[in-house]
């Protein structure tokens, strides 16, 4: 079976912001501007391959509110995004990007990007097409005021894949493990207030945030942790001493670092593919 996923992104060019397209270092005296490096190209790769292992979309893994991401190298987060593609045992049949700009000329750099996307996600390079148009100078692309890009990623089944073991989750980071967690909760906690008749937009934003903020969760934690079995205690705490150094604005030091191993508990039974304990625990969260 194959996967399809579709990811486009569009940022504000500004004079003397570095230019990093593909990963690519492009001379240039105008670059994207952003929360990141604002590799517009990355993101719509990652968007395509979140898309197409249906994990979401990029803002959910990486939140710009979140202060560690500020200008990282947008690489980083492409190979953590394939990485939980691997583990959800899926691999990269073929990725097809268009980058829309007027300025700066891309075409030289198109090869370098190939290569640099297949190295950063070890495919080869005629896994990976790069393609750049213009806007024929029509609207905010034409006019230089910003870069988009469009990726679309097909993927398919790794049958080499066995079962998630436990080598694969130390792969990743507890972070990682934890937002995909994040992800999966939100999606149980969106159903359960639905199949509750609660289906306005900012009704269901704010009953959600009853069970998804840091605060709620850190107190959901305090209440259900007792029920943790030690492997799941031990799964709690790695997530936990993880999180040091993000901070939101709106919660305590320790509410996030509970909130953070709760999320990498439910993100680690999820990838282990345990449904019947995932939706035990999130029938306790829900119960809170
Ligand atoms: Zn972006």
């Amino acid at each position: 079976m194959v996967k399809t996923g579709l990811g486009i992104d569009i940022h504000p060019l500004k004079e003397g912001r570095p230019c990093v397209l593909g990963g690519v270092e492009i001379e240039s005296e105008i670059g994207p501007d952003g929360h990141s490096d604002a590799d517009v190209v990355l993101h719509s790769l990652i968007d395509a391959l979140l898309g197409a292992a249906g994990l979401g979309d990029i803002g959910e893994w990486f939140p710009d509110s979140d202060k560690s991401y500020k200008n990282i190298d947008s690489k980083i987060l492409l190979s953590r995004a394939y990485n939980a593609v691997r583990i959800g045992g899926y691999l990269v049949d073929h990725i097809d990007i268009t980058i829309i700009t007027e300025v700066p000329r891309i075409s030289k750099y198109k090869s370098d990007m190939r290569l640099k996307i297949s190295e950063i996600m070890n495919i080869s390079f005629s896994q990976v097409n790069i393609k750049a148009t213009t806007s024929e100078k029509l609207g905010f692309i034409g006019r230089k005021d910003g870069i988009a890009s469009m990726a679309i990623v097909s993927l398919v089944k790794d049958d080499q894949k066995e079962d998630c073991i436990d080598s694969d989750i130390n792969q990743l980071s507890a972070q990682t493990v934890a937002y995909m967690g994040d992800a999966v909760l939100e999606l149980y906690v969106r159903k359960h207030l639905l199949s509750q008749g609660i289906n306005r937009g900012d009704k269901l934003q704010a009953e959600a945030m009853k069970f998804v903020s840091a605060n709620s969760q850190a107190d959901i934690v305090r209440s259900i942790k007792d029920k943790f079995t030690e492997e799941e205690l031990r799964i709690f705490k790695w997530g936990r001493n993880s999180s040091g150094g993000c901070v939101p604005k709106n919660a305590e030091v320790l509410d996030y670092r509970y909130s953070t191993g709760l999320e990498a508990l439910i993100g680690y039974l999820y990838i282990k593919k345990n449904t019947e304990r995932l939706e035990e625990i999130i029938e306790y969260i829900l119960n809170k």
